[in-house]
C-alpha cells in the first residue's frame, strides 16, 4: 500500500533532515583547534611534530643545519613563526607567525619546512568571531 504524504508532512522532513545536517555541519565548523600539529621537515624528511593541544606555554625548536647554520623556530598558542635563524633571503621570518590548519613558512636556503597538519579544513577564525 502506497503511503500518501501531504506536501507539510514532506517539507517537515525536510527540514528535519536540513537541521540535522547543519548541526553536524556546525559540529564540524566548530571542531576544536586542538587538533592542529606542527609539523617540521628538513631536506624533504620529517624532523619533529608538536601538537597544539599538547603545548604547554611555548616550545623552541633549535635546529642544526650543515654549515653551522641554525634555525630556531617557536611554537606556542598564537601558532609557528622562525624566532632566528642564518639564513640569506630571510624569507622565513618574514612570513611571521602561522596559525592555520594548510599553512607553512619554508626556508628554500636551508631546506626547512614548518606545516601546520589537521583534520579541519575550514578556516577556524571565521566561525569563532
Ligand atoms: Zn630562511
Amino acid at each position: 500500500m502506497f503511503v500518501k504524504m501531504k506536501k507539510g508532512d514532506i517539507l517537515l522532513l525536510l527540514i528535519i533532515f536540513i537541521a540535522g545536517m547543519s548541526y553536524f555541519g556546525l559540529k564540524f565548523l566548530y571542531k576544536d583547534t586542538g587538533d592542529k600539529t606542527i609539523v617540521i621537515s628538513v631536506n624533504g624528511k620529517e624532523y619533529d611534530r608538536i601538537a597544539m593541544s599538547n603545548l604547554n606555554g611555548e616550545k623552541l625548536i633549535h635546529i642544526d643545519l650543515e654549515e653551522g647554520r641554525h634555525i630556531d623556530i617557536k611554537i606556542d598558542s598564537q601558532g609557528a613563526h622562525v624566532s632566528d635563524v642564518i639564513c640569506p633571503d630571510k624569507i622565513c621570518v618574514k612570513t611571521g607567525v602561522i596559525d592555520k590548519v594548510g599553512q607553512s613558512i619554508v626556508c628554500l636556503p636551508n631546506k626547512v619546512q614548518v606545516f601546520i597538519e589537521g583534520s579541519a579544513e575550514t578556516d577556524v577564525d571565521y566561525v569563532s568571531q
